[in-house]
């Protein structure tokens, strides 16, 4: 198993289950469980504890339904059955099962488990083959571990299983035209890579069904599972006890963090001083301690030096989908829909503002690129805010459009990162939090922040845009949104002018 809550203080008890109400499984609960028991005990008990599905995740959950349907195409004569009802789809799926045909959506159910395959293939003699169908451009781990348990359970339920696939998009594939499905997806075959997951299969689900049928929830310690591989719904709950300055926050700290929670050290500030930190951590626990920022002005010099002037501030913002829109596009490859560029001739300069926002239904780049063609002037540096964004973005913009590879390059040469002097702790305010993010940065430096805005990070951006320019909604409400997204990005490049005026005061 790669993945699991630690510090599982809560111990199982048998004798519980037996007077427990029988609760189930399924595939999305067992992944659920494998992150943390008590999230699994709440979306089963305590549903009503969860916050409403955020609009990022929502957004994945329906391209993952998009991308489902269009694999159904690829199994020509397959059965879907699409009854919610999860009686009526086993029956459906136990009728179906005779005709030997490709099957979507069949439903198993076998002691306390149950799955719906996605798509479930005629294989050898009296075989079947399980298809787990997903939007990613690779198979992940715990793909892997929801495959395991959909094979546990068609077999538990008695169904004879030979391979098992997950089939998911090509990273490779480009569009041109219509969509081609079968180079859009990949089958890869992932049987022998179940086995190491299927070791301790049973003992798991037993556990996780011991855990839902008892009566209070179980103790779990907050820790990286909380994170990853999802963030969990219930995060704000568990863990609001935790000081402002709390250990999770220290830069870059890990899994120490979690080795100091067991010992009872919530604070920075109280970690004690034999425990090893690098420099930065150090900063950090000196800054929380004392309150004040730490600067080191010979660094800001020097990277202050490095800048030509017309300082050029750019910010770039993309969406991307699983299935490409356009021609050109690869799946889940970022869409450049806007830009902001804020140009000064020196610090006292009044800022030029240029901005381009994508417009209509179609492919907002070729516009996005003759408009910052146009922006850019042709000499002094170009201020971003963490390089590889922007950097990788154009690289990309040129492959797809060599007509704009030179000037690209020429661009590329001259990006500066203001990330920098952050990263490397020349300036670090304990308000930052361990993080050197703009989102971080800009309000601790500069006191303006992001909270106000209708838009205030990038997700939120992609959403927004999507919305306006693909959704059905009024037009005041699309006029409203292309609005708060000129804000949002806007304040992105004219905020990196106050943080360069602000390290240009410390000097
Ligand atoms: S926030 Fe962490 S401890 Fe709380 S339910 Fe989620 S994974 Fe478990």
């Amino acid at each position: 198993m790669s993945f699991g809550c630690a510090n599982i203080r809560y111990v199982t008890n048998r004798k519980v289950i037996a007077l427990g109400s029988y609760k189930s499984l399924s595939k999305s609960k067992y992944i659920s469980g494998l992150q943390c028991l008590k999230l699994l005990w709440v979306q089963i008990n305590d549903p009503s504890r969860l916050p409403p599905t955020p609009p990022g995740t929502q957004n994945v959950f329906d391209q993952g339904h998009e991308v489902g349907f269009l694999a159904q195409k690829l199994f020509p004569g397959g059965i879907l059955l699409q009854s919610e009802d999860f009686g009526k789809n086993l029956k459906e799926t136990k009728a179906s099962l005779n005709l030997r045909k490709p099957i979507f959506e069949a439903g198993f159910s076998a002691n306390r488990l149950y799955c719906r395959v996605d798509v479930l293939n005629p294989s050898a003699k009296d075989a079947w083959d399980i298809v787990e169908v997903k939007s990613t451009n690779s198979v992940k781990e715990e793909q892997l571990e929801d495959v395991a348990f959909q094979r546990h359970t068609c077999r538990t339920a008695g169904l004879k299983i030979n391979r098992c696939y997950v089939m998911h998009l090509n990273g490779d594939y480009v569009r041109h035209g219509e969509i081609d499905l079968d180079q859009l997806f990949v089958m890869e075959d992932v049987t022998d890579q179940l086995d190491a997951h299927a070791i301790g299969l049973e003992e798991r689900i037993a556990g996780m069904l011991d855990a839902v049928s008892l009566p209070v929830c179980p103790e779990i310690s907050i820790g990286g599972h909380c994170t990853s591989p999802f963030g969990c719904p219930l995060k704000d709950e568990c863990w609001a006890y935790l000081p402002e300055h709390n250990v999770f926050t220290m830069n870059r700290l890990g899994s120490k963090a979690e080795d100091l929670l067991a010992k009872g050290i919530l604070d920075i500030k109280d970690i004690p001083v034999d425990f090893p930190m690098n420099v930065k951590q150090q900063i950090q626990q000196q800054c929380v301690v004392c309150g004040k920022p730490h600067i080191k002005p010979s660094e800001i010099k020097g990277f202050l030096d490095t800048l030509e002037y017309p300082l050029h501030f750019m910010d770039f913002e993309t969406f991307e989908t699983a299935v490409p829109m356009f021609d050109n596009l690869s799946p889940h490859q970022p869409i450049t829909f806007q830009f902001s560029v804020h140009i000064i001739e020196s610090l006292e300069s009044v800022p030029l503002h240029i901005s381009y926002l994508g417009e209509g239904k179609g492919d907002p780049r070729p516009g996005f690129l003759s408009e910052l063609k146009k922006a850019i002037g042709a000499k002094g540096s170009i201020v971003v805010y963490n390089q590889t964004f922007e950097k990788t973005r154009l690289k990309e913009l040129a492959s797809t459009f060599p007509e704009y590879e030179e000037w690209v390059e020429g661009m590329l040469e001259r990006i500066t990162d203001l990330l920098v002097p952050f990263r490397n702790f020349s300036y670090y305010h304990p308000a930052q939090k361990g993080s050197a993010s703009l989102k971080k940065v800009m309000p601790a430096v500069t006191g303006v922040s992001y909270d106000d805005l209708e838009i205030g990070e990038g997700q939120m951006a992609s959403l927004k845009y999507m919305e306006a320019e693909f959704g059905d909604i009024p037009e005041e409400d699309r006029q409203a949104i292309r609005t708060g997204l000129e804000v949002y990005c806007g304040q992105d490049t004219g905020g990196m002018i106050w943080i360069i005026k602000r390290l240009a005061s410390l000097e």
